[in-house]
């Protein structure tokens, strides 16, 4: 959704409460760190009316994006990264160049290092902590990508990073247009992105690097002006707007949690699980669930049972896990939909609510809150 047409209708008085019809998700990747035959690295598509954003790149997640088939490469407007791990971050440049493929031209076999008039593009916006602007920086110029567009990189900046400059010596290229540098104001970075239909924040979340989690919310139109009489109608939207909360990796998410209260859906990491040999055969007798969830807190990662206490915590309507070890796979055999059973019901013991585990390709609509 454009801002313009939002604020068109809302300046018009026929709009009061659904600027958005459907707002869904679909997992591009969901494992964690190894891809294996049956998932990808991390990445999901958040789809509203026009817009398609992308949450997390992991390597080939272009290869999804065309494997999956519903949206265009090229339709992608805004890219979110959680934290500049590579099996979240890889598939960005690729992604990029992809999107912004300008026509093939040599002259003599010697590949123009600029030529593309970009200057009336629209830039494609990628927010992501520091180090973001500088890695996709660097790799498309050591890679001599040309672009026919233009991208901008926003960074959400931490209290220690530093608050200005681009963290790289190497200066911008045409194709990047400057970005804000974004500081937390009370432990938080609230309205990142905001257009009128939806609003984007973000907070902290502990893992073993810098790494944030992402709030969605759908914005309504609480009042408007009857345009024929100059009245407020006594008609109010009857629904509050849809939250949508999206986490990167993390052993502790509890600086998000405000902003997180009442989500639709929380999508929240579940690494490692312990199941119980009879269920996953690869189980050592000697392993205990206490050993696994401090093997996963020490890399910074979650157990069901972690991510379904959040759930409870922030009284999120459903929950979905994603980012589960390599030795899980996604597929359909029943060995799989066991284990994933299980590990959905271990979530679901600590939060008492709707558990889903991802797959990749898994869409989810979110209803919309009557
Ligand atoms: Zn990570």
């Amino acid at each position: 959704m454009r801002k313009d047409e939002v604020s068109d209708d809302l300046n018009e008085g026929r709009i009061t409460a659904d600027i958005i019809n459907t707002l869904s998700i679909t997992f591009l990747g969901t494992t964690s760190a190894k891809p294996t035959s049956t998932r990808n690295h991390s990445s999901l598509v958040l789809r509203f009316e026009d817009d398609v954003w992308l949450f997390d790149c992991g390597e080939a997640t272009q290869h999804q994006i065309r494997k999956w088939g519903a949206v265009k490469i090229e339709t992608i407007n805004k890219i979110f990264i959680t934290h500049t791990h590579g099996d979240h971050i890889f598939g960005i440049c690729p992604l990029l160049a992809s999107c912004m493929k300008p026509p093939i031209f040599t002259t003599e076999g010697v590949e123009p290092r600029i030529h593309i008039d970009v200057t009336n593009s629209q830039p494609l916006e990628v927010y992501g902590p520091l180090g973001t602007r500088a890695y996709i920086r660097n790799t498309l110029f050591y890679t001599h990508t040309v672009l026919n567009g233009t991208y901008v990189v926003h960074e959400l900046r931490f209290p220690t990073d530093p608050q200005d400059g681009d963290y790289t010596a190497l200066s911008r290229s045409p194709y990047e247009l400057e970005g804000r540098n974004i500081r937390q104001v009370n432990g938080i970075w609230e309205s990142i992105y905001s257009d009128g239909a939806v609003s984007v924040s973000a907070a902290p979340i502990y893992h073993s690097v810098p790494c944030v989690g992402y709030v969605v919310n759908e914005c309504l139109a609480h009042s408007f002006v009857d345009s024929s009489n100059g009245t407020l109608p006594s008609e109010q939207p009857q629904r509050r707007g849809r939250k949508l909360v999206i986490l990167g990796d993390t052993h502790n998410p509890s600086p998000i949690v405000e902003l997180a209260v009442d989500a639709d859906v929380l999508i929240h990491e579940a690494t490692n699980s312990y199941l119980p040999p009879e269920i996953d055969p690869i189980t050592k007798p000697t392993d205990t669930y206490e050993m696994v969830e401090a093997r996963a807190r020490s890399r910074g990662h979650s157990t069901p049972q972690m991510a379904g206490a959040f759930a409870k915590q922030v009284r999120a309507k459903k929950l979905v896990l994603n980012h589960f070890s390599s030795r899980y796979p996604g597929d359909d055999s029943e060995s799989t939909e066991r284990i994933m059973d299980a590990i959905g019901r271990l979530a679901g013991e600590e939060f008492g609510g709707e558990v889903v585990c991802a797959r990749d390709f898994l869409s989810l609509d979110i209803a919309r809150t009557e």
